[in-house]
């Protein structure tokens, strides 16, 4: 399988007036076409650094990020990106907010509402096309995040621990639906989560990263068969593999 995403190397340091904060120092990882990867690490650590880097939101202070082919300076076309909040215009209507990207991503008006309102219809909030997004509970805003994500029919899908902020019980169903949407759509993920449990779920491998700064300590293949479903959250295969990662966050 070839490389859907590839850091070599890459350090982000800050620079801020109180001085430079290294985020993160020597992070390599590829994702395989189709994989889904989970990074897990504590808080603090460089997640969200590293997902703004792979979303050329931020640019490295050393190393290289590779997008397919292509070196990634800029926020492309081939990614899609969730982040923990939707970030939505409240004036707007769920469908206009599911359009927002589209003018900056130089999307077909009329063929980008089409796509807008099948992606809706697939997170199952096709009724709520001309809903605002104040009228829908904390899970469907989430939604209504990924089909904005999947509007331009990115390779590479991008979430920034989508589900933090949602109660257990709507993480859980969400979870199920990522994994529905996924296996429909067959795109390379890399998650981040400090969830373990979310990671080992959604996952085909966990990377765990260290404290600040970030390096990725372990890689833990997820062999759990598919469709995972709540049945699995029980089982001691899964339950072994949760508690072989929380051993790398166990301090004395
Ligand atoms: P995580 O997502 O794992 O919680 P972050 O990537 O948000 O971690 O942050 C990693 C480190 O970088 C933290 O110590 C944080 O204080 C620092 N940091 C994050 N963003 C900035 C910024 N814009 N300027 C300076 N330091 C930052």
């Amino acid at each position: 399988m070839s490389a859907a995403l590839q850091l070599q190397d890459v350090a982000l340091t800050y620079t801020t007036r109180a001085g430079n904060i290294s985020a993160l120092a020597e992070v390599s990882l590829d994702v395989a076409e189709g994989e889904f990867v989970a990074i897990l690490g504590p808080s603090g650590c460089g997640k969200s650094t590293l997902l703004k880097l792979t979303a050329g939101l931020l640019h490295p202070t050393h190393g290289r990020i590779m997008v397919g082919a292509g070196t990634v300076t800029r926020p492309g076309r081939e990614t899609g990106v969730v982040f923990q909040k939707p970030n939505f215009l409240p004036w707007k209507t769920v469908l206009a907010n599911v359009l927002m990207p589209a003018k900056t991503l130089g999307l077909v008006d009329g063929s980008a509402r089409k796509r807008a309102r099948e992606m809706l219809a697939m997170v199952g909030l096709g009724e709520f096309a001309d809903n605002y997004p104040f009228e829908l509970s904390g899970g469907m805003q989430q939604r209504v995040g990924i089909a904005r994500m999947l509007l331009h029919d990115p390779q590479l899908l991008l979430m920034d621990e989508p589900f933090a902020a949602l109660d257990a019980l709507t993480r859980e169903m969400l979870m199920l639906e990522l994994q529905r949407i996924w296996e429909q759509q067959r795109k390379s993920v890399l998650f981040i989560t400090h969830s373990i449990q979310e990671a080992v779920f959604l996952a085909d491998r966990v990377l765990v990263m260290s404290p600040r700064p970030g390096k990725i300590v372990a890689s833990l293949t997820i062999p759990l068969p598919r469709p995972r479903t709540l049945e699995t959250l029980g089982q001691g295969e899964f339950m072994v593999l949760c508690q072989h990662l929380r051993g790398y966050f166990a301090h004395a």
